[in-house]
């Protein structure tokens, strides 16, 4: 039997890491885990609990207080935290800014490593987040990294939300894209960027399973 590979899809906001991830997951039969829903797990009790965010004690403690479970849900991983699934709860723009804003700590990386390395431990995995290939599965079996042009991304990112009940202003969005894009590329520990052995693919003129195909054929020809 074919061995139950790691495959790691880092990129930026609005790459169209989710879809495609979950797409591919989907065809091989493999578990999908966005470890970005981790980072806004954390910022969600963030917020909830009011706390400062560059403020390192209340880090330490938000990190050790906070129960997080991830739980495979046909073939999904959902993160449920302090025994709530967060859903989409999670996904508004204000959460992605913090989840930002704090991953740039060691502390809060540190907290969800294991979680990560355990959801993978087994293979048979497609794991996107920023910094899978090159921090947490670092000999993950294909390590692909995923961008698209800003103008792309922002419109895609757009839409989400839009479909997702919420009504922003394609400029906010444009704005809070570019302050994560500049944290989350910028920070000291793991910044998002492609690995010596990433395999680099341009989405901004292919549809997602342009993309999935594009990844599979890349992996047939290695
Ligand atoms: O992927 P998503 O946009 O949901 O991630 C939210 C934020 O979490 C990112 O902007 C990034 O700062 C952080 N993150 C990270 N490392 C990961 C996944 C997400 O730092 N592996």
């Amino acid at each position: 039997m074919r061995k139950k590979m790691i495959i790691t899809i880092d990129g930026p906001a609005g790459a169209g890491k989710s879809t495609v991830s979950k797409m591919l997951a989907k065809k091989l039969g493999y578990i999908y885990l966005d470890t970005g829903s981790l980072y806004r797990a954390l910022a969600y009790k963030a917020l909830k609990d009011k706390i400062i965010l560059d403020d390192i004690s209340a880090l330490d403690s938000l990190c050790s207080d906070i129960n997080i479970v991830l739980k495979n849900i046909d073939g999904q991983m959902k993160v449920y935290v302090d025994g709530e699934d967060v859903g989409d709860k999670i996904r508004t723009e204000e959460i992605g800014l913090t989840a930002s804003k704090i991953s740039a700590f060691a502390i809060v990386r540190q907290r969800l490593l294991e979680l990560q390395r355990e959801a993978g431990a087994e293979g048979g995995i497609v794991t996107e987040g920023r910094d899978m290939g090159s921090v947490v599965f670092p000999h993950a079996d294909y390590k692909f990294y995923l961008d698209a042009d800003p103008p792309e991304r922002i419109k895609r990112r757009h839409k989400e939300l839009l479909g997702k009940g919420n009504s922003p202003e394609l400029q906010s969005v444009q704005k809070d894209m570019s302050a994560r894009d500049e944290q989350d590329s910028k920070r000291d520990i793991a910044p998002l960027k492609p690995t010596s052995s990433s395999i680099i693919i341009d989405s901004t003129k292919l549809s997602v399973p342009e993309v999935v195909e594009n990844i599979i054929q890349q992996m047939s020809d290695k």
